[in-house]
């Protein structure tokens, strides 16, 4: 078990009940996965959109790959965090975005996190040649 994880699977059940409410009992969607993915793009706060993210295996391999190699910042050389859904100051959604705790950078992507995950794994190969 990761340190705090049962904090996150608690942070995960809230947000689904949440988007339960909001999508599901208000006759939206009847799909858990729709009502979710509408709750994340329109009602999730940064951290709730990590925590439901965070407990699924694809999250724990690019955690995995992270610890060994993550980008670092243009500006300033600092080690860039990974969001998921990431909403840009125009109000237009990206699947994730790298962002720069120290100096504020945020670099918007349309690449989903899987698809981050095989760009650093190769990152990874490369650079042990
Ligand atoms: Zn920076």
């Amino acid at each position: 078990m990761l340190p705090g994880s049962a904090a996150m699977t608690e942070k995960r059940e809230e947000i689904i009940a949440q988007a339960k409410k909001l999508y599901i009992k208000t006759g939206i969607t009847r799909n858990i996965t729709e009502a979710l993915d509408l709750y994340l793009k329109n009602d999730a706060s940064a951290d709730e959109q990590i925590s439901l993210y965070i407990t699924s295996p694809e999250i724990h391999r690019i955690a995995a790959t992270l610890a060994q190699i993550r980008p670092t910042c243009d500006e300033c050389d600092s080690e860039l965090f990974l969001q998921v859904h990431a909403r840009d100051p125009n109000g237009k959604m990206h699947a994730t975005a790298w962002a720069c705790k120290s100096c504020g950078l945020v670099e918007y992507s349309d690449l989903t996190p899987a698809e981050w995950l095989e760009e650093l794994n190769n990152e990874n190969r490369e650079q042990n040649l």
